[in-house]
């Protein structure tokens, strides 16, 4: 499928409208951006790339990322977080958001939890890749918060006919948030119970197995979970990668940059490890 996240022209600005406490740890924030309407936006993935200055920067939005990117030292330059459309108008600009709040640090998180109506910010994008295709007869959905928007977008917009096993993992029992409902879709919640983040949702996933139907797969969310189930998928049950979307959105200790500068070694690496298997 042809990726639509070509370099963003330029930043766009939204507006919070609304905030929703989803649990003890997901907010959801609406947001209405004008430059959104209009926009083909097809997968179920898209996400943006909301645009924070680092911490102790002598600006804040509204700043011209493209002046701040040729002119401050690397440290000093916008920086980016990647968060899913869970829904998007694109008739009115409307959008909801949905963030993990992980605690105090990082900038996404904490600007989410404290966020108000009226608050503004700038993003880049909208990007995305994929979305339920049709030739599947079943889906397999699973991931941690952080996926859970595209995983619940994606389950809107299941073909007909078909059939999903989704999987979420949480912190614990009674973390779980408001997740669509079809038909022909089982959802099992995974808490962590105080296990390392995507241990037992790697765990759970390898359990059920590999599926006889024609299946698809979506699974993302933190980086080592996605290793050990890339393993799983491509080494173990030798699952053609073109039926499979799987990539880390976070990993643990690292901030987005952090992630996003070293993403290209650690795949590299995994690419290594699954051949040598
Ligand atoms: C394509 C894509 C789509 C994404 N969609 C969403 C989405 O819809 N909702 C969402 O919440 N996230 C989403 N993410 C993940 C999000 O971009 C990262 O979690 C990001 O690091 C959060 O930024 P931050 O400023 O809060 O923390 P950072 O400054 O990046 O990190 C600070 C610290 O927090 C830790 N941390 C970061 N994220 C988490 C987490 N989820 N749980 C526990 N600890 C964490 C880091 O390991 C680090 O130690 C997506 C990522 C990608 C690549």
């Amino acid at each position: 499928m042809e990726r639509t996240d070509r370099k963003p022209r330029q930043a766009q600005e939204a507006t919070v409208t609304g905030r929703t406490e989803l649990s003890p740890d997901m907010v959801r924030l609406s947001l209405n951006a004008p430059g959104l309407r209009g926009r083909d936006l097809a997968f179920t993935d898209h996400y943006v790339k909301l645009l924070f200055a680092p911490a102790g920067a002598d600006y804040s939005w509204p700043f011209d990322v493209a002046e701040l990117r040729e002119t401050r030292e690397p440290a000093e330059r916008p920086v980016t977080r990647t968060y899913t459309f869970r829904r998007v108008d694109t008739a009115t600009g409307d959008f909801d958001l949905d963030f993990v709040l992980h605690g105090d640090e990082g900038l996404a998180g904490p600007w989410a939890r404290n966020a108000q109506v009226g608050d503004t910010l700038g993003f880049l994008g909208p990007g995305g890749a994929w979305r339920p295709e049709e030739g599947y007869e079943h889906f397999v959905l699973a991931g941690d918060e952080a996926a859970a928007p595209a995983i619940a977008a994606a389950i809107e917009h299941l073909p007909a006919g078909t059939t999903a096993e989704v999987y979420v993992e949480i912190a614990a029992e009674g973390h779980e948030f408001d997740m669509p409902r079809r038909e022909g879709v089982t959802l099992t919640w995974v808490p962590r119970s105080g296990a390392t983040e995507g241990t037992e949702l790697s765990r759970v996933v390898r359990a059920a197995g590999y599926p006889e139907k024609r299946t698809s797969w979506f699974i993302h969310g933190v980086a080592e979970m996605i290793k050990e189930l890339r393993r799983f998928l491509f080494v173990d049950g030798e699952i053609e990668r073109a039926d499979a979307s799987i990539s880390g959105y976070w990993r643990l200790g690292m901030t987005e940059d952090g992630w996003q500068a070293s993403k290209r070694d650690f795949v590299a690496e995994m690419e290594r490890e699954e051949q040598t298997s």
